[in-house]
């Protein structure tokens, strides 16, 4: 039996079967690309998710994680580090926020936000206490928390988790008068994601991020941004919202946060959304630890230094047209902004899976999301030889 085969066995005999991940076992990885057991070479064009958008072991942050891991890695916030205020200054000054709260994953990033958003509704806007409302769109992902799934519209990350917890509405994404008439007097925010990454890429109609950002501002109702994937340059802007101008009071970032190396995540508000949390209110172990915060100061530095949203517009854009050009008969639509990309295949020509699994074979890495559409999200180190060699791949699986 191949090494590849034993180890997939492995992980089916001892692991919970909450994946069905693309039959290879990565070794080692270096920039966009990924080494499997058997030696055989790919090209990482999911980049976990948008977490490894500095590329694999990207060298400057391997450095800091070394580096840091060799005085101290954790304090607990029960005492103070020496990373973590740099770190924290940094993200505010280049995000242009107040204050930052860093987590450590993404999901625990949107608990952060909801809860910072119904304290502030309690103190702030004197909505009675356990009568807030939250509105959040339809095809949302935001994570996998009892809390999170709760106002999720896919039947089967709720089916079997419940009793779910109260207090969302759900409208439809991309329909800025749905959510106007959604406002109540109790309403304290609406949660979205400039552009729905899991629900299979989809990029709202032009304009309804500042209508949204209008609409919230009328409303005194707190517009919450889930920039966990779309963030960090993944579009070609820093944050996707500066497309529409429409900075949320609070932005929620994560994934590539991290560098590729540490689960890093923050949110970033006003003082005045801030100051709701109090001694005690909110905490997490590792959250803010000093591993993290060094690797997440150099993953921002390395971004600003090699220009990566730049990088990430003018190759999405190339990206894009050349997958446009192959012309292909299997596509239905192709969208997405920057680096974040989505092919959608005809449903009459099967589900994304089989394609993903054809471009394995090729060298190529991604993966389905919402049955019909492959994502495409390299790392943006990506250059455009390196695309040209996928397009060539994808080119030969798409005709
Ligand atoms: C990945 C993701 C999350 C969840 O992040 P985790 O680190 O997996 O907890 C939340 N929101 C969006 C938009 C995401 O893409």
């Amino acid at each position: 039996m191949s090494i590849t085969r034993e180890i997939i066995n492995e992980t089916k005999e001892y692991s919970a079967h909450n994946y069905h991940p693309l039959p290879l076992v990565i070794e080692r990885g270096e920039g966009v690309w990924v080494y499997d057991v058997e030696g055989k070479k790919y090209l990482d064009l999911l980049s976990a998710y948008s977490a490894l958008s500095h590329g694999h072991r990207h060298p400057k942050i391997i450095n800091s994680l070394v580096e840091q891991a060799s005085k101290v890695t954790l304090t607990s916030r029960a005492f103070h580090n020496d990373k973590m205020s740099t770190f924290l200054k940094k993200l505010c000054k280049i995000s242009d926020y107040e204050k930052a709260l860093p987590m450590n994953t993404g999901t625990e990033a949107v608990e952060t936000a909801l809860k910072a958003a119904r304290k502030w509704g309690l103190l702030k806007k004197g909505v009675p206490e356990n009568q807030g409302e939250i509105i959040v769109c339809e095809n949302n992902f935001h994570g996998r928390t009892i809390t999170i799934i709760s106002f999720s519209s896919e039947a089967q990350y709720k089916y079997g988790f419940g009793p779910h917890t109260p207090g969302f509405k759900i409208i439809p994404y991309g329909d800025e008068e749905a959510l106007e008439r959604a406002i109540t007097p109790n309403t304290l925010a609406v949660l979205l994601e400039p552009i729905q990454g899991e629900g299979g890429v989809i990029v709202p109609p032009e304009g309804y991020l500042y209508k949204v950002r209008e609409i919230t501002r009328k409303h005194n109702v707190l517009m919450i941004l889930d920039e966990i994937q779309t963030g960090l340059g993944r579009t070609g802007k820093l944050f996707a919202y500066e497309y529409e101008a429409a900075k949320p009071d609070i932005l929620i970032l994560g994934k590539a946060l991290g560098g590729g190396v540490y689960p890093l995540s923050a949110i970033l508000a006003s003082d005045e959304v801030m100051s709701v949390f109090t001694p005690g209110d909110h905490g997490s172990t590792f959250g803010g630890n000093p591993l993290a915060c060094a690797v997440g100061k150099t993953a921002l530095e390395v971004l600003l230094e090699e220009d990566l949203a730049s990088k990430a517009h003018e190759n999405g854009v190339y990206f894009m047209r050349a997958l446009q050009g192959i012309n292909s008969p299997l596509v239905q639509e192709i969208r997405g902004k920057g680096l974040l990309i989505g092919v959608e295949i005809k449903p009459q020509y099967g589900t994304a899976r089989p394609y993903c699994e054809r471009l394995m074979e090729l060298g190529l890495l991604c993966k389905e999301t919402h049955q019909q559409t492959i994502r495409f999200a390299p790392p943006l180190v990506i250059t455009k030889a390196e695309i040209d060699w996928a397009l060539e791949r994808i080119a030969t699986v798409l005709k």
